[in-house]
């Protein structure tokens, strides 16, 4: 390790000029993507704890590349947001989404409300996508709580997008907000309060720990105590195991999400499995 360390130097330069050629080549085929119909929503289910049943659903990007197959979104979802690209992705996403919910109810008369996630830099360029999105919600003519928004806590802490009058603008409209991530930023109680929203999403990193040590259940019985006294509902993310999902309903826990249920998956699989009557 430490010859490594030493040599590294000598390296840099190099796989930084490769770095810099396939950020250009990933940035140039991100361009291109949504003519190309290279996206793709992928859907997660998010369950009931209580009623058991799926309710909700997060939409999740899929890229599949034409050379490289499919692309995380962790890798390229930063490089949209460095390079204002994810306006663009993101008003796809929301466009999709939005037609797939009214689809549901008209089709099959189901009602399941679809999260979105929604980068901060959206919301600092945003100009009037905001309102071109509830134009496309009434002329869908989409239940008001049909998509909810998924914002993480660094969004709230940066006062300067005017983040509070957006959220409010939010709540008028119907859509509903989550918090997404919660635990690994900086955002307190205040936030919490401050900012009226309508679920807080307790990151994977503290359900995990639920398996690991007591501590890890008293974080998580806290939070959702918490939230409920601030009137939040909590989802859980990340829940694998059945004893995960035990102690989160034990605690009150609202909804879950997490492969103990389902992976996240593509529309004809979420539709054959979730949305279809019974009967079907
Ligand atoms: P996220 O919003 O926190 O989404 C949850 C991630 O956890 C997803 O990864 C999901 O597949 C994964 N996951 C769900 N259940 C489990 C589980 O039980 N165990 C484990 N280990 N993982 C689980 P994915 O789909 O790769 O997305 C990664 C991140 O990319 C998302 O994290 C989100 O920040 C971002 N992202 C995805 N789609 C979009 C999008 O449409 N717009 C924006 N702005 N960001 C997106
Ligand atoms: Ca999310
Ligand atoms: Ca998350
Ligand atoms: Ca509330």
């Amino acid at each position: 390790a430490k010859e490594q360390g030493r040599n590294r130097f000598h390296y840099f330069t190099p796989s930084m000029q490769e770095y810099a050629r396939y950020r250009m080549a990933l940035i140039k085929d991100l361009r291109n993507a949504i003519n190309r119909k290279e996206f793709e929503l992928y859907y997660q289910p998010i369950v009931d704890m209580e009623q058991q049943r799926v309710c909700k659903a997060e939409a999740l990007i899929r890229w599949v590349h034409p050379q490289r197959g499919l692309v995380s979104p962790g890798e390229f979802i930063p490089v949209a947001e460095e390079t204002g690209l994810i306006n663009e992705i993101g008003n796809w996403v929301f466009e999709k989404a939005a037609q797939q919910s009214a689809r549901w109810r008209t089709q099959f008369g189901v009602e399941i409300q679809i999260s979105i996630n929604k980068s901060p830099i959206q919301f600092r360029d945003e100009g009037n996508t905001f309102s071109d999105w509830l134009a496309l919600l009434r002329h869908l003519e989409l239940a008001s709580n049909a998509i909810c928004v998924e914002i993480t806590e660094g969004l709230l802490l940066d006062a300067s997008m005017g983040v509070t009058d957006k959220l409010l603008s939010y709540r008028d409209a119907g859509i509903q907000v989550s918090l997404d991530d919660f635990g690994t930023g900086y955002s307190s109680l205040a936030y919490l309060k401050k900012f009226d929203i309508d679920y807080l999403k307790i990151d994977q990193s503290f359900t995990r720990n639920l398996e690991s040590d007591s501590d890890g259940v008293a974080l998580c019985e806290a939070i959702i105590v918490m939230a409920h006294k601030l009137g939040i509902k909590v989802i859980a993310e990340g829940v694998e195991t059945q004893f995960q999902h035990d102690i989160l309903a034990n605690a009150g826990c609202d909804f879950a999400q997490g492969y103990l249920y389902s992976k996240p998956v593509s529309l004809p699989e979420f539709e054959r499995l979730y949305v279809y009557p019974v009967d079907h």
